[in-house]
């Protein structure tokens, strides 16, 4: 049975825990928390909430209107596997103190009415998510806000090897040839033990995985899975994924980087999103006679996903970095088709396993830089629109795309080509999101309003590259 509050309390005692530490997700993805004693936590305080300051969380209330209260769930309370003082994390819901209704621009409210959103329509009870977030981990990475330009360099001896200068320092008998670090086992693979170290975190906090590897760029690229789970679950497991990711680096002397594209000319990190559709514990996305055994709700869910594709790039892949990332030959996709074997196409269909209950489609697009609530609900709003409105997705395409003709490659929408162009497509079209209330004018506004400012900040910035073109020319 799901832990309640007086399961909670019950918990402290029993496990001697000294702080309970209240987390939510902000409007971008970012886990904020505050502390207080375990002795202080009440079974009313888990039920009314807890105060905070709304004004001074990106994205969130207007400074006039900022006292929010953040309600703790108590079924994911859970022992915080990388801190040494013994700390208690409730991930928490927002809501209006005044009202006490949730809060429209809760990222994990959002995801708890995209759940309710399904079960209402009839087609399906649960979708579930099985995403794989890449991620490199660099040991001495250093950037900087200069006072007059804010440039960033990166300057690790990851990022040096990978560009063939010499390491400093180091052994160089053993190292990671050009895009092969998929998958060369130690003393090459560097990475084993600390990859390991953080599944063993994740799976004392009840995250099961399915497997961890080096990913194929040269410099410290790793991935680890988890097995798929339903749409809220798998949020919560994502923040708990980068949060152990972040700190188990952190304390062998490495950072974790999520960013899409860290480094030129090798491979970037993406979060493909694997989705499947079921109703009373039966599979919805499985019929044996079609392409790829994907039933005709699989294939209507394809369609919705490919047509919203720009509109969701702008939630699923949500910085200007990730489009450095979703370009040929890398991996990423860049063709809106779905395809069995293409690795550029934006929807993969994965063929390890014939059985009715492993059919589901892999959406290659996203990044882990999105938040992962609003990314879920956001792709099964898209599947979902697709299935109401039977949208034929464009064919499967199982050729090697670069042997096509002009006039057959003219006809393949591509991914956008910066964050703008998302943002513009989502501002054209976002009605697939807002049935239901599941999404709101209120959060989208407020999200695009940031998310311009992001690429703004940056088109008005000199770049480094500008200075290795321009500066003598
Ligand atoms: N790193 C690649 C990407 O950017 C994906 C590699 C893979 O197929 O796992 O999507
Ligand atoms: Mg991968
Ligand atoms: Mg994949």
């Amino acid at each position: 049975m799901a832990m309640d509050a007086k399961g909670v309390i019950e918990l402290i005692k029993a496990k001697g825990i000294q702080i309970v530490d209240t987390r939510f997700t902000d409007l971008f993805g970012g886990w904020q928390h505050y502390s207080l004693p375990a002795s202080r936590l009440t079974e009313d305080m888990i039920r009314e909430g807890l105060g905070f300051d709304g004004s001074s969380i990106k994205g969130f209330q207007a400074i006039n209107e900022s006292d929010m209260l953040m309600v703790p769930d108590p079924s994911t309370a859970f022992i915080d596997p990388t801190l040494s003082v013994p700390t208690l994390v409730l991930i928490c819901d927002i809501i209006d103190p005044i009202t006490r209704q949730s809060y429209s621009r809760d990222p994990r409210t959002v995801a708890k009415k995209a759940e309710a959103y399904l079960k209402s329509t009839g087609i399906a009870d649960t979708a579930y998510f099985g995403p794989e977030a890449e991620f490199f981990l660099f040991s001495d990475v250093r950037f900087g806000q200069s006072a007059n330009q804010g440039f960033y360099y990166i300057d690790s001896p990851e990022a040096v090897w990978n560009t063939g200068a010499e390491v400093p320092g180091g052994n160089k008998g053993y190292r990671i040839r050009h895009k092969e670090g998929y998958f060369p086992v130690p003393p090459t693979d560097t990475l084993q033990d600390i990859r390991s170290e953080m599944i063993l975190k994740m799976m004392e906090i009840g995250i099961e995985i399915e497997l961890h590897h080096h990913e194929v760029a040269t410099a410290g690229q790793c991935e680890i899975d988890m097995r798929f789970d339903s749409l809220v679950n798998m949020a919560d497991k994502v923040q708990k994924y980068k949060y152990i990711v972040r700190n188990v680096a952190r304390a062998h002397g490495y950072s974790a980087t999520f960013m899409p594209k860290p480094i030129f000319g090798d491979n970037g990190s993406g979060m493909h999103t694997h989705q499947s559709l079921w109703k009373d514990g039966e599979p919805l996305f499985f019929d044996e006679t079609q392409y790829a055994l994907l039933s005709k709700t699989a294939q209507y869910y394809i369609g919705g996903i490919l047509k919203h594709a720009p509109a969701l790039l702008a939630i699923c892949a949500p910085t200007t970095n990730s489009y450095r990332r979703l370009v040929p030959g890398f991996e990423a996709p860049i063709n809106l088709v779905y395809s069995m074997r293409n690795r550029s196409a934006a929807i993969r269909i994965p063929t390890y396993s014939s059985s009715p209950k492993a059919r589901r489609i892999e959406f290659r697009a996203p990044d882990a830089m999105c938040n992962p609530y609003l990314a879920f609900a956001a792709m099964m709003m898209a599947g979902l629109d697709g299935i109401q409105n039977k949208i034929e997705p464009p064919p499967p395409l199982d050729v090697d795309i670069y042997e096509l003709s002009p006039e057959e490659k003219a006809g393949i929408r591509g991914t956008p080509g910066s964050l703008n162009e998302a943002l513009d497509a989502l501002e054209q079209d976002h009605e697939f999101l807002l049935k239901g209330g599941v999404f709101t004018t209120d959060l989208l506004e407020a999200y695009i309003d940031t998310k311009r400012k992001e690429a703004v900040g940056l088109a008005l910035r000199p770049h480094p590259y500008e200075f290795m073109m321009y500066y003598d020319a």
